[in-house]
């Protein structure tokens, strides 16, 4: 696809095969707790060469992890992970390449996006204050949480939780909901994919092997959406909870497609649920050049081999949940 010729273009950056990537990060401007500065000094000290800011619905902090990312020689690709709905679930996608300084009218349709997301959410958050409030459970530290951002659900959810009305997310969202309320919400897959395309986004399928969240994503999905004109570009191929198998599963649902894949952590903050992780530039490498990136890694070797990734998950716990009081509700 043709990128529109409003987006400016950073340099050409050229990586060798093995330089460390993460393409899915959050920070606080969603339910991480990650600062920009902290998350891009956490990167620098690693090494890592190229990140995604890729927040819940909305790219608050992507300016300024950019900027920060910049000054240490990290090139941060701007992304969000978009909450969609299509066939009666939620689907998690990543969308890439869609800078928040953006105004002109090829973005006009993905920013509406962005705002309807952001106001359905506070909307939503507004609800579950007052639901929970007037059911005698007090929320005296919402203000301090929130810390002068936009009130979302997880902020209630979380101060709910700080409060001792309940122990977890998980119990603090069947709290809201008990209370006739809703603690998550969506946009229309097809809406989201085709406002990205018309930006010149890459749209990614996040984690699609993760069990829990919002569930598997299998190659009759893929095939499904595509018949109804919803085009995938891509798929996390590498992912933090995923063993070799996994991975190489992926890589080749995604090859048999002709789909981009990705490489994310999906960390929250230091070590929520896991740090940053050192993916190899290589594994992302049809994605990168989307951006201006090059990968060099020599003729005589797969892209992919399993044994090569240190921090894979041993295939004895990879059908075990994730670590229970992580992000629960919402990531
Ligand atoms: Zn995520
Ligand atoms: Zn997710």
């Amino acid at each position: 696809m043709l990128l529109p010729s409003v987006l400016s273009t950073p340099p050409q950056l050229t990586l060798a095969a093995g330089d460390p990537i993460d393409l899915h990060l959050h920070t606080l401007a969603s339910d991480g707790f990650w600062t920009p500065s902290g998350l891009i000094d956490h990167l620098a000290g690693g090494g890592f060469k190229v990140a995604a800011v890729c927040d819940h619905d909305t790219q608050r902090s992507v300016t300024e992890a950019t900027r920060l990312g910049a000054e240490r020689g990290i090139r941060v690709i701007p992304g969000v992970e978009m909450t969609c709905g299509w066939r009666e679930r939620q689907w998690h996608v990543l969308i890439y390449g869609i800078g928040p300084e953006r105004d002109d009218a090829d973005s006009a349709a993905f920013r509406a996006c962005l705002a309807d997301i952001d106001q359905a959410l506070q909307e939503l958050a507004d609800d579950a204050k007052r639901r929970i409030e007037d059911s005698g459970r007090a929320l005296p530290s919402l203000e301090e949480f929130r810390a002068g951002r936009p009130l979302w659900p997880f902020h209630v959810l979380s101060t709910a939780i700080k409060e001792n009305h309940v122990k977890n997310l998980k119990e603090a969202a069947e709290l809201v909901v008990a209370l006739g309320g809703r603690f998550t919400t969506d946009l229309p897959l097809a809406r989201v994919v085709d406002a990205a395309h018309q930006a010149g986004g890459v749209a990614v399928m996040a984690h699609p092997g993760r069990a829990d969240a919002v569930g598997i994503v299998t190659a009759a999905d893929f095939d499904e959406m595509a018949a109804e004109g919803i085009e995938i570009d891509g798929l996390e191929g590498h992912y933090r909870s995923y063993t070799d198998a996994q991975t190489t599963f992926y890589r080749q649902m995604a090859e048999e497609r002709g789909m981009v894949i990705s490489c994310g952590s999906d960390s929250h903050a230091p070590n929520l649920p896991v740090n940053p992780r050192p993916w190899r530039a290589e594994w992302a490498e049809q994605l990168l050049s989307r951006f201006g990136i090059a990968v060099v890694h020599p003729d005589d070797t797969p892209v992919w081999q399993e044994g090569t990734d240190p921090l894979v998950a041993p295939p004895e716990t990879a059908t075990a949940p994730e670590a229970a009081a992580t992000v629960g509700a919402t990531s």
